[in-house]
This record gives structure tokens, sequence and C-alpha cells, in this order.
């Protein structure tokens, strides 16, 4: 490739990228309003969504150095992945305040969770992310580009978006540094108060976070814990949120609530939300 094709293709996948980020969050909101009624809509909804912030945040990179946005500077056909974009716009010292960070951790959980587990989603887990991850998308935009997103939906989604906006500022707090559901501050505090599990009689302690040993991160060498659990956001020390993913089991060292150790608690499950059957079912129907 000589240096004027090169240089051409990125002009050229510069602009592709930000069109498709609109692109796809005009499809994520136009799948948010199918879901009223089909629930199952969601789960497009979600990965869409997670589809514009991934081209967002590799536009961002791009106007810091066009070559970041390269998995290898040396050969620049592949484009950097949503973790790398992430890691590479913070050590460029691109500002991404820690609950910016959280919302995009949620962002790679949630899309993760729809493409490999999709049997086991919540709806209104899938929602409350939804909002979460939509208002960080919003704030970047505005932030970083000229001018809110507003402007580059159509008209159809304008109303969806506003909805969306409205519901996260009546429904997210912040607690501890962080934006979360407002009904989540009650049960993070409340889990502490549950330190023991038992299995066959036998009473295990439950692996505060940062103290975790079987994870493959926590192995690395110079590993260093966040202050906050990227999935439940509780504090270094404090024990996890019910049901977040990081937890360890302390019998078997797998995750702690999809664990097969058949753990007892006397009220830590009790904090996790009922499955709802229609709800599960709409996400369980194939697509058509
Ligand atoms: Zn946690
Ligand atoms: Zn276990």
């Amino acid at each position: 490739m000589d240096a004027e094709n090169a240089e051409q293709r990125i002009v050229s996948l510069k602009l592709s990228l930000l069109e498709n980020a609109y692109d796809s969050l005009n499809e994520s909101l136009a799948k948010v309003a199918q879901a009223a009624e089909d629930p199952g809509q969601w789960k497009f909804a979600v990965l869409n969504l997670v589809h514009a912030l991934e081209l967002l945040l590799k536009h961002r990179l791009h106007e810091e150095h066009r070559l970041l946005l390269f998995e290898n500077v040396d050969r620049p056909n592949r484009t950097v992945s949503l973790e790398r974009a992430l890691e590479r716009l913070r050590s460029v010292e691109v500002t991404i305040e820690p609950r910016d960070v959280a919302a995009i951790d949620q962002a790679i959980k949630w899309r993760n969770a729809i493409t490999h587990y999709e049997t086991d989603l919540l709806i209104h887990e899938v929602r409350e992310n939804y909002l979460l991850i939509f208002e960080f998308l919003d704030s970047f935009h505005l932030t970083h580009f000229q001018g809110g997103l507003t402007q580059h939906l159509s008209v159809a989604n304008a109303p969806t978006a506003a909805q969306m906006v409205q519901e996260f500022r009546s429904e997210f707090v912040e607690f501890q540094g962080r934006s979360m559901h407002r009904s989540w501050p009650h049960k993070l505090l409340t889990a502490q108060k549950y330190p023991e599990v038992s299995c066959e009689g036998i009473i295990f302690q439950r692996i505060h976070w940062g103290r975790e040993s079987h994870w493959e991160e926590t192995r690395r060498e110079g590993y260093v814990p966040r202050e906050h659990c990227r999935d439940c956001g509780c504090r270094l020390g404090e024990l996890h949120g019910p049901g977040c993913c990081v937890e360890e089991c302390p019998r078997c060292g797998d995750q702690f609530t999809y664990c097969d150790c058949d753990l007892e608690s006397d009220g830590l499950w009790d904090l996790l939300p009922p499955i709802s059957e229609e709800g599960l079912e709409a996400l369980e129907t194939p697509e058509e």
C-alpha cells in the first residue's frame, strides 16, 4: 500500500467510524421503542448501543492520533477492540472518569453476556444498564465532539432518546463515586451483613473485593485491584453486591453466583432479583 492510498484509507475510515456510530445508535433506539411491545428486542438494542460506543471511542482515539486506532501500528489493517480502545485512551491521558470506566465496563459485560449467555439475562437489568451506557455515550459525545448526540438522531428516535435521558436522571443516583441504579446502594450495604455462607455444614467466609486469588488477572505480576469492583461497585475490602460476577467462591474458586457449590446463606440469595418468566422467555425466543 503506497502512502497516498494508506492516507485515503485512514480518512475514509475516520468518516465511516462516526457515521456508523450514529447509524448503530439510531438502530439501537429503534429497538428500544420496539422493546416496549417485544422485550426480546432489548438484546439488539444493547448490542447496537455498545457498537455505537465502540465506534465513538475509536473515533476519539483517531483524533488523538490516527495510528492509535490500529492493533499493530506497523501494520494498520486491524482496528483495536473496545477494551483496548479504552486502555489506549487512558494511556494517552484522555480523561475518562472512574464512573465512565464503570459504564464502559458494563457495556463490555453486557455485550459479552448477550453474545454468550443470553438465557441468563433479566430484562430490568438489561434496561438499567442500557440507561447507564446511553447516558455515558451522551455525555462523552458532548465532552469530546461538537454538540450533543440529538442532532444525529432520526426524528423518529429523538423522543426515545429524550425518554432514556429522563429515566436515567430519575432512576440513577451517585453512590460512593459511581452512578448506580437507585435500588442498588441498599442491596450493596445489605450484602455486607452476610459475610458467611455454608455448604454441607461447613462454614466459608465470603471473599472481599481485592482478596481474590483465582482470577487470571489477580495472578498477573504487578496486579493492583481497582478502587471499586467493576461489576457491583463495592469498594476495596468490602463484600460484593448480590449477583456480582467478580466475586470468587470461597469453596471452589469459581464465580460465586454461578458455581455449582450450592452454598447456603440465611438471607444473601433473597437479595437477588426474582426471575421474570416472561422476560426470560422473550429473550430465549430464537430470531426468526
Ligand atoms: Zn463486585
Ligand atoms: Zn463454588
